[in-house]
């Protein structure tokens, strides 16, 4: 596949209408920049700034994170650069921000909850981002993890721009965060949708947890009725909303993503190729039968089905 994808023209992400769908790559790391913009990314949808923290045993210093925040934005001059603050807790603990004896850790003190309960942390990345900002050319938003309520919304983008970034946003990855999405655009510059967590919450079904593992599908109807929400907040507010959960590296589900709003595709850079393909495939009108389709059956199963129906239909 990756060699398919070099060779491969590397146009921009677009509907078959010729709708821009920026594809963006999500990293876990500043060594994986140079690949995923030879894997064709035009930028990065989601940045875990988490691995800055992990080894450590106590938070890195400004000056530690404004090298790594440099170096990866040094990759994409002129382009996004979407970097999340630190998401600890739960799945990510860490021994200086999160409490070890949470009976839930998943409905705890964790993402921007975590960051608010030490503000320090918060206040240093932002410090360090903004540096990094100032040094480079890149287009560089900022977005906080586990956005539960619209008083966070509020509480992070005014910290944030307060330090001088200029495009403060949240993840919904929350159910309330997506019922509560026009409130939320309202404020926020954008919203990024983390599918990951926000089907572990819909479906109450942990994550991390083999035994409930089949809960845990992007497909389900009600995930694609809550990011339908968020689609049509982004929309009346005029503001992108972008996905990064790894239901966007799913070709067909990246087609009724877009049909639900999403205005750009952050995913796993070797997913590019075949998400870029698909959506060449349909127009945007396509995409909302397609989406339309899938949101009407009654599981996941039944939604796949249904968005396969509609596209082979539809092509
Ligand atoms: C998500 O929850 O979908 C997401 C992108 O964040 P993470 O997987 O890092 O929790
Ligand atoms: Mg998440």
């Amino acid at each position: 596949a990756r060699a398919a994808a070099a060779s491969a023209p590397l146009t921009p992400g677009a509907l078959a209408d010729g709708t821009p769908v920026p594809l963006l790559a999500n990293l876990g790391k500043p060594g994986g920049a140079a690949e995923a913009v030879e894997l064709g990314a035009e930028g990065v949808g989601l940045f875990r700034t988490e691995f800055l923290f992990l080894s450590a045993h106590q938070a890195p210093t400004v000056e530690q994170q404004r090298e790594a925040y440099t170096e990866l934005l040094q990759t994409f001059p002129g382009k996004k650069v979407v970097v999340r603050a630190l998401d600890a807790g739960a799945d990510k603990p860490l021994a200086f921000l999160n409490d070890a004896h949470e009976e839930n850790p998943a409905l705890g003190l964790r993402g921007l909850r975590a960051l608010r309960a030490s503000e320090d942390i918060l206040r240093e990345q932002l410090t360090a981002l903004a540096q990094a900002d100032a040094a480079t050319d890149a287009d560089l938003w900022v977005m906080a993890p586990m956005v539960s309520t619209v008083e966070e919304t509020e509480y992070f983008t005014a910290l944030a721009r307060d330090y001088g970034i200029k495009t403060a946003g949240v993840m919904v990855e929350v159910p309330s965060s997506a019922l509560m999405a026009d409130r939320v655009l309202a404020i926020a510059d954008f919203a990024s949708i983390g599918t990951n967590d926000l089907t572990q919450y819909t479906l109450a079904a942990d994550r991390l947890l083999g035994s409930v593992a089949s809960f845990q599908d992007p497909w389900h109807p009600a995930v694609l009725r809550l990011i339908r929400e968020v689609g049509d907040a982004g929309r009346v507010n005029g503001k992108p909303v972008g996905i990064c959960g790894e239901a966007a590296a799913d070709p067909l589900l990246a087609v009724v993503l877009v049909g639900l709003g999403a205005t750009s595709l952050s995913m796993a850079p070797t997913a590019l190729a075949d998400v870029r393909a698909s959506l060449l495939e349909y127009t945007l009108d396509d995409a909302r039968v397609i989406a339309e389709a899938a949101l009407t059956a009654d599981d996941a199963a039944g939604a796949r089905a249904a968005a396969r129906a509609a596209a082979t239909r539809e092509k």
